[in-house]
């Protein structure tokens, strides 16, 4: 059962086939969203996911191309008679932003709003993000503008791994979070100041012994670059995919 399925795959600019990066991860007790962008509701619901059993939200970092969709999104819940909790994670960093953002919005007076529980992580490598029956996130700070994390989930069942990069340079906390798992989705943003190459998320896949490479948070439309997958297979042997919006893979 346990699934992650690409809501979004571009970089900061989306075009009609691929939004902004996001991610769910789908479980039989628990469905993470990973970053939120514009109406996450719509997506959602498009690949089946029930909207009103998300129970938990991963912020990765607070750019707009990470974080647009989360003050619709609450409101969108609480319009809809949502009464379970959600938990919201990040680092300060992020959700002391998020916090100011849904200040803005006037939230606390919002009536009958239910429970967003804040979880604060440090900005520490391999930090436990969330543990359940299902599997188990862990979380390390990566290299980017801002305070960022990358992420490794466990799935307990299985015995498979998923690690995301987030948007990143190369540095060994991705590698770390990467180790030997079964998946690597990588952000290809090209050669940028924190950010990574097609052919930089390859030698990650080759450094880290992963089983498969996904690229993702790609440059799409009238701003593609370059054979993206040719680049990343100069650099590692094993199967290279690039990730479409709405694909999903499967870790049972
Ligand atoms: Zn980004």
């Amino acid at each position: 059962m346990p699934k992650l399925i690409f809501l979004g795959t571009s970089n900061a600019i989306p075009d009609e086939q691929h939004e902004n990066t996001h991610t769910v991860v789908v479980g039989e007790q628990r469905i993470v969203l990973i970053d939120c962008v514009n109406s996450p509701i719509l997506r959602i619901k498009k690949v089946g996911v029930d909207f009103n059993r998300l129970s938990d939200l991963i912020v990765t970092h607070f750019h707009p191309d990470h974080v647009s969709g989360v003050p619709q999104m609450l409101m969108n819940m609480w319009l809809m008679g949502r009464i379970q909790p959600l938990n919201i994670y990040g680092l300060d960093y992020t959700l002391d932003r998020i916090e100011e953002l849904m200040g803005l919005y006037s939230w606390s007076e919002w009536p009958d709003f239910f429970p967003v529980v804040f979880i604060r992580l440090p900005a520490q490598d391999m930090i436990s993000v969330l543990e359940c029956e299902e599997f188990h996130i862990l979380a390390s700070p990566v290299q980017h503008f801002i305070p960022t994390i990358g992420l490794r989930i466990e799935f307990l069942k299985s015995k498979k791994v998923l690690a995301y990069s987030c948007d990143t340079e190369p540095c060994p906390q991705v590698l770390r979070l990467a180790d030997g798992a079964n998946v690597l989705i990588h952000e290809a943003s090209g050669l940028l100041p924190g950010h990574s190459s097609a052919s930089q998320a390859g030698k990650a896949a080759a450094q880290a012994e992963v089983g498969a490479l996904y690229l993702i948070h790609y440059p799409t439309g009238e701003f593609s670059t370059g054979d993206l997958l040719s680049e990343a297979k100069m650099m590692f042997e094993g199967p290279v995919k690039l990730a479409e919006d709405f694909e999903s893979i499967s870790f049972d």
